[in-house]
């Protein structure tokens, strides 16, 4: 067999992540690859820094894409800040408080674990608990926006408790960034990591991270060194941190970051509040087409995210089947559950370019035919009728 170009067929992506990439950015990724260090990008490397400190609504120096997606940004937060003997306070309410947990563990800190059910977001009366229980605990870490889960926690509330007991907050906004309010100045947080394959709408492969001079100061005080050399920040700065005196540190993934600064001005054009408001707008509609179909969110109302949305599978419908058939017939992606939800929701994303009206009534369409098609026991027909009204 011959091999040729790799043509994909075009999908509606609308699971967790990634989402949907528009035309405006797919053509930037396609501009010409220039050097790295060329001027022309490097006065684009300092709209970047502009742009990610917008979105974060910061003004935190250190603010730059990490070169790898969301799980690096993470991995940058952890390798700088915690040191061997370090206790890390860390909250779980789904897959990726797991993750923080092993990195604290691999940077030879210590994990004391908050344990929240899967669906729920982080009960502040029982980190305040731990915060008590632990003065010698030097960070709180936890996830903003629960993908695995679809449920928001308070940022803001945990960040001032946290810093009510001296430590610093390493917050996961990887799903948040770009789809509910999040203010890195006004709530205080310290470290903070995104991606830009949820909400930012660019393809995954990098990460934007920002620190606070606090959290910076911490860093330069480290009495080991970074055991990354590839995350340590005081070696990355070198490149990312301008002052007309950038050095190679490795090489940026040029068009990629072409990507994201095109997203990006997608996002300042929209404004970033706007877009808050029009992802809370689609969850809505999605929401009232799934009630009319009747099926159920497992996320309380109060802690649901607009653009992740976690719908329990109906009695007796093979969750993969139908994903496979969405797939296969309507080239539209959804995502299964993880861990402890496999198999019991479908995490529908309403994520960046993809939260609109038309992948809305595409989305319920496509799931009211399909479950119809298999016999399942669902109000068949009403859907879309009812995300409608939500749209007007
Ligand atoms: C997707 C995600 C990550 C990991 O990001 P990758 O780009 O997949 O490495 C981390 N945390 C949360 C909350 C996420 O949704």
């Amino acid at each position: 067999m011959t091999i040729t170009s790799f043509k994909p067929t075009p999908r509606t992506l609308m699971g967790p992540g990634p989402s949907d990439v528009s035309p405006r950015v797919l053509e930037a990724l396609a501009r010409p690859t220039i050097g790295h260090l060329d001027p022309e990008f490097i006065g684009m490397m300092d709209e970047m820094k502009q742009l990610l400190q917008y979105v974060f609504q910061t003004k935190n120096e250190l603010t730059f894409p990490v070169s790898a997606p969301g799980s690096a940004g993470m991995e940058t937060c952890f390798a700088n800040l915690v040191e061997p003997g370090d206790k890390v306070i860390v909250c779980q309410n789904g897959v990726f408080g797991g993750r923080m947990k092993e990195n604290v563990t691999r940077c030879g800190g210590t994990a004391v674990m908050v344990e929240d059910e899967w669906g729920k977001a982080i009960d502040i009366a029982k980190v305040e608990q731990a915060l008590k229980d632990n003065s010698d605990a030097k960070i709180l870490a936890f996830v903003h926006a629960e993908t695995s889960t679809g449920a928001q926690s308070d940022a803001k509330a945990l960040t001032v408790l946290a810093h009510k007991y001296d430590c610093l907050v390493i917050v996961d906004a990887v799903t948040s960034l770009g789809g509910t309010e999040l203010r890195v100045d006004d709530w205080d947080i310290d470290a903070i990591y995104s991606g830009t394959q949820k909400c930012m709408s660019a393809p995954p492969g990098l990460s934007p991270v920002s620190f606070s001079d606090k959290a910076a100061e911490v860093i330069k005080n480290r009495k080991t060194p970074v055991q990354s050399w590839f995350l340590d920040l005081s070696l990355v700065m070198g490149y990312w941190g301008g002052g007309g005196k950038r050095a190679y540190h490795h090489t940026a993934p040029i068009n990629n970051l072409y990507g994201l600064h095109e997203a990006l001005v997608v996002l300042k054009e929209e404004g970033l509040e706007n877009s808050w408001a029009r992802h809370a707008k689609m969850h809505q509609a999605l929401r009232a087409g799934i009630e009319a179909m009747g099926l159920s969110f497992i996320v309380d109302e109060t802690d649901r995210l607009p653009q992740l949305n976690a719908v329990t599978i109906p009695d007796g419908v093979d969750d993969a089947a139908v994903r496979d058939k969405l797939l296969a017939d309507y080239n539209l992606e959804i995502g299964a559950g993880l861990g402890a939800l496999a198999g019991k929701v479908w995490r529908i994303g309403l994520m960046g370019y993809a939260s609109n009206a038309k992948n809305v009534e595409y989305c319920l369409n496509a799931l009211d035919e399909v479950l119809t098609e298999i016999g399942a026991k669902i109000n068949s027909g009403v859907a879309v009728e009812a995300a409608k009204a939500k749209l007007v």
